[in-house]
């Protein structure tokens, strides 16, 4: 499942024909605190995109560094082909719609901010998927500087995809100094 990506370093293929709503994976690794997954990566370059942290509820961060499957290659994508689903604080990768043979397998991150992000770090986190919805970074919510231009938009779209609207709190995260 697991080869190199165009995205972004390793990702993960379908090897087969994937119907929507599949349980593909659960995103392993060592549990800890917020706490100590800051102190374990405090040392961090503020300018490495690379982690494998997962917020799975308030208390409780997965890394995947230690004891990580294959889910931890999966690529974000703006308007991936999965979704992450956290159900008793334990995160697993679901297909939000059919998947063919062959494609690559992406969800959306949803990093939080944070008030102590560098300035430049939608560039740190910036996204290449390629999707015609792709927000150019990996971070949630969207940065606010259209503010008019989203709001004129915000009737069209029927209903919010799912993972977005859990907000903070969930998705991917990663050390800060
Ligand atoms: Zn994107």
């Amino acid at each position: 499942m697991v080869r190199r990506s165009r995205v972004h370093g390793n990702g993960c293929f379908a090897r087969r024909f994937i119907p929507k709503g599949t349980r593909l994976i659960e995103y392993l690794g060592e549990r800890m605190s917020h706490k100590e997954a800051d102190r374990r990566y405090a040392d961090e370059d503020d300018s490495n995109n690379h982690t494998f942290l997962f917020i799975a509820d308030r208390r409780t961060v997965i890394d995947a560094t230690v004891g990580g499957n294959e889910a931890r290659w999966i690529n974000h994508s703006c308007d991936g082909n999965c979704e992450s689903e956290i159900e008793k604080s334990r995160v697993f990768i679901d297909a939000r719609r059919d998947i063919e043979k062959g494609e690559e397998l992406g969800y959306d991150y949803q990093i939080g901010r944070d008030k102590s992000d560098p300035a430049n770090v939608d560039q740190i986190y910036a996204c290449r998927c390629g999707s015609p919805k792709c927000r150019g970074s990996m971070l949630w919510p969207p940065k606010r500087k259209r503010k008019a231009a989203a709001k004129k938009r915000a009737p069209a779209r029927k209903s919010a995809p799912r993972t977005a609207r859990k907000g903070k709190g969930k998705g991917k995260t990663r050390a800060r100094a």
